[in-house]
């Protein structure tokens, strides 16, 4: 019995036991429910964010969502969850695959972006550092899509970079030959003293290198220069013709007013004379007619008084003319010494401007138009005289290297100090001009034939003897020259051609020498 009530109570205890853990499993199973509820709910929601990737996958994970609705049908769904997470597994490799085929791409195309030339060097080292960054592989499309816009940004920049460089026109050799035109021209033109800086500085860029605006720029600047002095000038003449206007009508004005006061004067002493002499005869005839002799002492006083009245007035009539005449000649005087005034400036204005005019503003030697005179006069100079008559053109050798090795300033202070040479190296009569760029022309008078060739050597000579120093570099200048005589019935043209010629033949034969067309 006892047994009994021991089994008895024992099973109560188990059944106790069994409904505690029924209920604590059906507890769980809520809990779990609970749990796998909202894990279902967040991959109904998962599956619609992969949505896009894959028509296929978006197709399983439709019908996926659908079974997972319905919570009891759980286990039937679990066929498609499978399906769903091969497909995932594959679109995940395919993804992968992709995402290396993209970075070999843009890989591909930064080296393209490399092989362009004229990348500016800041951009071509960017450009290295990112294409190390694409060694590395992209995990997702977030790796990848900074790396396609930094890449849209360099292409940007060279587009930009190229834009800017195709509003730069290329510099043809026609311009810089037009640019050296240009920069010999200055050097020929006199320009006033407050332009000169402005125009050393435009010479100067125009030989180096420089850009088409710069060209066109200074085209433009010179014209302005020019038409501004014209204008000056102009208006220097006319104020000068406005002044010797004024003093010419005032002359004119003096003038006729004297005239008029003479007419009238003349009219006025014309009247006076006829009375004076009216007197007089009236006095004659008084004494004829008078027979008392106090009647007629009487008349005659009277007579007397009026022909002195008559006198005073013509004297005073006169001495007022006299003072009018002398004050039109004072004022005429006045007017003439200032119009000789205006006359003498003007005349040392176009003095001094037809000397800049006549030299060279470089070297300060007369230039190609003086020359020109030059050999006109000496042309009929020999045609009267019949003295020997030589032409020497002298050019420096191999001068373009000056220039290129050590600048276009130093060879126009080199053409300077050969000037001054070759002036220093002639005597009074004797003439030098440049005639143009790094040649020389030179006029000698009165020189034997047995003295040309020493006199031309001991030019060439004092050239070569300049100790010139460039960049601390002992430089040897030399010139060529070249020379012949007038000869009867030659045009000094023609004497000039000659010397050109026997100039060409030392140019040819080493150079550094003289050669005489005998
Ligand atoms: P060659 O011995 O055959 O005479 O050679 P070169 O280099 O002297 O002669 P070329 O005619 O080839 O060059 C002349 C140079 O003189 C070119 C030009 O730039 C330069 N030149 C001409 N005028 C000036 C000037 O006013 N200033 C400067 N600095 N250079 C000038
Ligand atoms: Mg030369
Ligand atoms: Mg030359």
């Amino acid at each position: 019995m006892k047994d009994v009530a021991i089994s008895t109570s024992q099973i109560s205890l188990l059944q106790q036991k069994l409904f505690a853990a029924r209920q604590a499993l059906e507890e769980m199973t809520e809990e779990q429910n609970e749990k796998l509820h909202i894990l279902i709910q967040f991959i109904g929601q998962l599956s619609l964010a992969c949505k896009g990737q894959n028509l296929e996958l978006d197709n399983k994970l439709a019908k996926l969502r659908h079974k997972l609705v319905k919570f009891n049908q759980f286990e039937d769904s679990l066929p498609a969850l499978n399906e769903a997470d091969t497909i995932l597994k594959q679109q995940y490799a395919r993804v992968m695959l992709q995402l290396e085929d993209s970075r070999q791409s843009l890989a591909n195309m930064v080296s393209q972006i490399q092989r362009i030339d004229s990348l500016p060097s800041k951009l071509k080292l960017e450009i290295t550092y990112f294409k190390k960054e694409l060694i590395k592989p992209f995990h997702t499309h977030w790796d990848y899509i900074p790396k396609v816009e930094k890449v849209v940004n360099f292409y940007d920049e060279i587009l930009k970079e190229k834009l800017n460089l195709g509003e730069q026109f290329e510099i043809l050799p026609r311009h810089r030959q037009a640019a050296h035109e240009l920069a010999l021209l200055l050097s020929e033109i006199e320009f006033r003293k407050e332009q000169r800086q402005q125009i050393s500085e435009m010479k100067k860029s125009l030989t180096e290198e420089f850009e088409l605006d710069t060209l066109l720029e200074a085209y433009q600047v010179v014209l302005n220069l020019l038409l501004d002095n014209i204008a000056r000038e102009k208006t220097a003449s006319q104020e000068f013709l406005y002044v010797l206007n004024n003093a010419l009508s005032n002359v004119q004005e003096v003038v006729t007013d004297s005239y008029s006061h003479s007419v009238k004067n003349f009219q006025v002493t014309k009247q006076l004379n006829r009375d004076i002499n009216f007197q007089v005869d009236n006095v004659g005839e008084a004494v004829i007619e008078v027979d008392d002799i106090d009647e007629l002492k009487n008349q005659i006083a009277l007579h007397l008084s009026s022909l002195r009245k008559s006198l005073g007035r013509k004297e005073l009539l006169e001495n007022r003319e006299q003072t009018q005449l002398k004050q039109s000649v004072e004022a005429l005087r006045q007017e003439l010494k200032a119009l000789g005034k205006e006359t003498d400036s003007y005349k040392e204005r176009l003095f001094e401007q037809q000397k800049l005019n006549l030299l060279d503003s470089l070297t300060q030697l007369p230039n190609r138009s003086a020359l020109e005179e030059r050999m006109d006069i000496e042309y009929r100079n020999y045609k009267r005289t019949k003295q020997p008559l030589w032409v020497a053109v002298a050019d420096i050798d191999h001068f373009k290297t000056i220039n290129d090795s050590f600048g276009h300033s130093t060879g126009d202070k080199t053409l300077q100090v050969i000037a001054m040479a070759l002036k220093n190296a002639l005597r009074e009569s004797e003439f030098v001009a440049r005639y143009g760029g790094e040649e020389f022309v030179l006029l000698l008078p009165n020189v034997a034939e047995s003295d040309i060739q020493p006199l031309l050597n001991r030019v060439r000579e004092k050239v070569k003897s300049i100790p010139f120093k460039f960049k601390n570099q002992r430089i040897t200048v030399t010139v060529s020259i070249g020379a012949a005589q007038i000869i009867e019935n030659e045009l000094i043209t023609e004497t000039f051609d000659r010397a050109d010629a026997a100039l060409y033949k030392a140019k040819n034969e080493s150079r550094d020498r003289v050669i005489i067309d005998f």
